[in-house]
């Protein structure tokens, strides 16, 4: 059994090899800087002192924090045991908190300071914790109601440093939890296993995904409660890299400054959070020429997004998809070597796409009559298998809904063109679907935020007597174009790309579109809104 991949040699490696490069971490009271060789340690500690806990194997460890130093340990400590490491995301309603707490069994939770607000609103809606945990930098522990409480710190001192990362362990056994959110009632828990995240973490250091190297920098700004920050921080303390953990309430100000004083390589989030960067690199005056890669997921990378960032300020750029069920990365979206004669727009629209699957994973593509062509233009169903893929559901009936025949239907829609690329036409969810045909959000909402005054725009369906549904889009100007930019204006620009019928009927302008626990688009409220629009109108 000891051939059998597992975390705890992940962290073993780095504190072997490179244990003098580097973790830096900004908590509420500022930047910290450890060594692998302290960050082990403290790991091996933190093993003890949960073991002491009444911790097990099998047990779940709950985590409801922002990307730091103590998260990262955690990220170790429990699979490191043999435990299982279930990251919470705080940014749910606390009905759903409750909820996935209660579903997962924690045993223990680790609670950042500043959230312990949520906790204490709901502890006793807790009776499977048996521990609250804080993580926090000052010497006392600020008053709370939670009990028992302890201090993480001071748990860490008390525990062996020499504590042994647990390996007669099964690779299959469950290492990480997720929960993701369903489109309606509570959310999906994800399970990872130890060998579907050491094959997850080999997957972001090939040359052709994301090469995550020694040399490499890395800040994972898309949130640890997220699909394990999308693998970084494993692959990242594999492979020896300096990993750079932006804490709590980050504003695109301080993205700016880390990637400057830290000289990030590589960094990672989801759209948005490139939108607010764009926006903050427009106004100041930064050194981000360190940066080799922004890797961007989770919703569909606009075009103009990647143009800017690549011809404005030479960042380049990769555009990858996934979902927490693909732990997440399925397909990453690079040129091949003999399209580099493409034209910059044929380049362009190449790189907008979501690209082709990771070696290691399978992939269909379901429509109407069977598998698609690969025409670029047959929609179907994407379904993915590999060895970190999700199976199934945690206890959860509606596993039978996306799990079959052994593989995960993504609720993905999709062409393939005859490179193998997928791009991505939307989720079956979202796509517009009028007089019988279907319109791709997608498409539309790249081509709006394509215009120089579109900050961020959204398409949705939107109920209408005659056709079924038609699209209508919701718009944030940048501010220099409020009340200049019209409606006209937009549609005109848009028209040429465009069959007349999928124009949308009506552009409307918002100051913010709501988003996601994680930053996405909530098209969900976007059509809650706009239900009764063309009823009323
Ligand atoms: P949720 O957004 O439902 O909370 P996930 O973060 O798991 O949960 O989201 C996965 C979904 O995000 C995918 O099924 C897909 O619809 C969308 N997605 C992820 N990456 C991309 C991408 N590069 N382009 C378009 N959509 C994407």
């Amino acid at each position: 059994m000891n051939d059998q991949l597992n975390i705890g040699a992940l962290l073993e490696r780095a504190e072997k090899y490179f244990s003098k490069k580097q973790v830096v971490s900004r908590t509420l009271s500022g930047i910290h800087r450890f060594t692998y060789a302290e960050i082990g340690e403290r790991t091996r500690r933190l093993m003890s002192a949960l073991k002491d806990l009444g911790v097990e194997q099998g047990d779940r460890v709950g985590t409801l924090a922002w990307n730091h130093h103590r998260h990262l340990e955690i990220y170790f400590a429990a699979p490191g045991m043999g435990a299982v490491l279930h990251t919470i995301n705080l940014r749910l309603s606390l009905e759903h908190i409750i909820y996935i707490i209660n579903h997962a069994e924690d045993k223990v939770l680790f609670v950042d300071e500043d959230l312990l607000p949520i906790v204490e609103k709901i502890a006793t809606k807790l009776p499977t914790v048996k521990a609250f945990i804080i993580m926090t930098d000052q010497e006392q522990l600020p008053t709370t109601n939670l009990q028992p409480v302890y201090s993480y710190e001071p748990l860490l001192e008390k525990g062996n440093p020499n504590e042994p990362f647990i390996k007669d362990i099964d690779e299959n056994a469950p290492a990480g939890m997720c929960y993701t959110s369903a489109t309606t009632g509570n959310p999906k828990g994800v399970v990872y296993s130890h060998r579907g995240i050491v094959l997850h973490s080999f997957a972001l250091g090939l040359a052709d995904t994301t090469a995550i190297s020694e040399s490499d920098i890395t800040m994972a700004v898309v949130p640890m409660f997220h699909a394990n920050a999308w693998g970084l921080p494993f692959a990242a303390t594999w492979l020896g890299s300096t990993q750079v953990l932006p804490g709590p309430m980050f504003t695109p100000k301080l993205l700016a400054e880390l990637i400057e004083q830290e000289k990030i390589t590589i960094t990672a989030g989801v759209p948005t959070i490139w939108l607010g960067l764009l926006k903050e690199l427009e106004g100041g005056n930064y050194d981000t020429s360190s940066l080799r890669a922004i890797l961007c997921g989770g919703a569909a990378a606009p075009k103009g997004m990647i143009n800017t960032f690549e011809t404005k300020y030479n960042i380049p750029f990769i555009h990858a998809y996934g979902m927490t069920e693909t732990s997440p990365l399925a397909t990453l979206s690079r040129l091949k070597s003999y399209q580099n004669k493409l034209s910059v727009e044929e380049r362009l629209d190449q790189r907008a796409k979501q690209g082709i699957l990771v070696p290691g994973l399978e992939m269909k593509v379901v429509g109407g009559n069977g598998e698609v062509a690969w025409d670029g233009v047959e929609m179907g169903e994407l379904l993915l298998r590999g060895p970190w893929i999700a199976d199934e559901y945690y206890r959860d009936e509606r596993s039978q809904e996306s799990f079959k025949d052994g593989w995960l239907y993504t609720g993905d829609v999709c062409t393939v063109d005859e490179e193998g690329v997928i791009k991505l036409v939307d989720r079956t969810k979202d796509l517009i679907k009028s007089g019988g045909e279907w319109i791709s959000s997608v498409d539309l909402e790249n081509a709006l935020m394509a215009h120089e005054g579109v900050f961020e725009a959204s398409v949705v369906a939107v109920p209408h007597p005659d056709w079924q549904e038609r699209p209508v889009a919701c718009v944030v100007l940048k501010d220099p174009y409020k009340d200049k930019v019209t409606k006209e204006d937009l549609l005109k620009f848009i028209a040429p790309q465009f069959a007349k019928w999928w124009l949308p009927d009506d552009v409307i302008f918002m100051d913010e579109i709501p988003k996601t626990s994680v930053g996405k688009f909530l098209k969900r409220a976007l059509r809650e809104k706009l239900q009764n629009y063309f009823v009323q109108n």
